[in-house]
């Protein structure tokens, strides 16, 4: 099998001008690359007692699903503002222009519980920073931080500040 940063496409200038964008779809197609991502990210966690696994919107929720699967726990959704149906709490963190926000269901942790977020893909950090501390506002404990892909020069690490943040594949500019 080819390295799983092989499966990667990068597109110039998507989806605006000066952004190579990191085209997963290319491993997803591939049931071997999936697969051994999904196993990758699960791995450290499989003798951890998680109790849970929270995705980000939208692509997020892809990894984080097979990883709940995988460790045999259930899987939370946190997404965009107005998308949950029922009682939320929301955190808004700051973009280049405006703000944006994540919420997730008021009920969904239980205080004490065992938490690993996972997200495609690490930038600069405020949409994994936010969702921590939804996470945190709920009582629930984050285990760890785990994406797919790293844009080690965006500094993403740095935000996330002592949360164990980590990942499986780095571009490092
Ligand atoms: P950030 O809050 O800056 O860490 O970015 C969060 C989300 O934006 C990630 O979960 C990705 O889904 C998406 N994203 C940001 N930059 C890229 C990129 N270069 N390629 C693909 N997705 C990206």
């Amino acid at each position: 099998m080819k390295k799983l940063i092989d499966y990667i496409r990068c597109i110039p200038d998507f989806p605006k001008k000066g952004i190579n964008f990191k085209d997963i779809t290319t491993l997803l197609k591939d049931g071997k690359a999936f697969s051994e991502s999904v196993n990758q990210l699960a791995e450290p966690y499989l003798n951890d007692s998680i109790n849970a696994v929270v995705g980000i919107e939208a692509r997020g929720f892809i990894f984080a699903a097979a990883v709940a699967y995988r460790l045999g726990v259930g899987m939370i959704p946190v997404r965009k503002p107005g998308k949950l149906p029922t009682e939320t709490i929301c955190e808004e963190y700051e973009l280049e222009y405006g703000t944006d926000g994540v919420e997730v269901h008021k009920d969904a942790i239980q205080p004490g519980q065992r938490i690993l977020i996972v997200d495609d893909l690490l930038a600069t950090g405020g949409t994994a920073l936010a969702t921590c501390k939804l996470v945190e506002k709920l009582g629930g404990k984050i285990r760890g931080v785990r994406f797919l892909i790293e844009l080690d020069f965006l500094n993403g690490r740095e935000k996330l500040g002592n949360y164990p943040v980590s990942a499986l594949i780095h571009y490092l500019f």
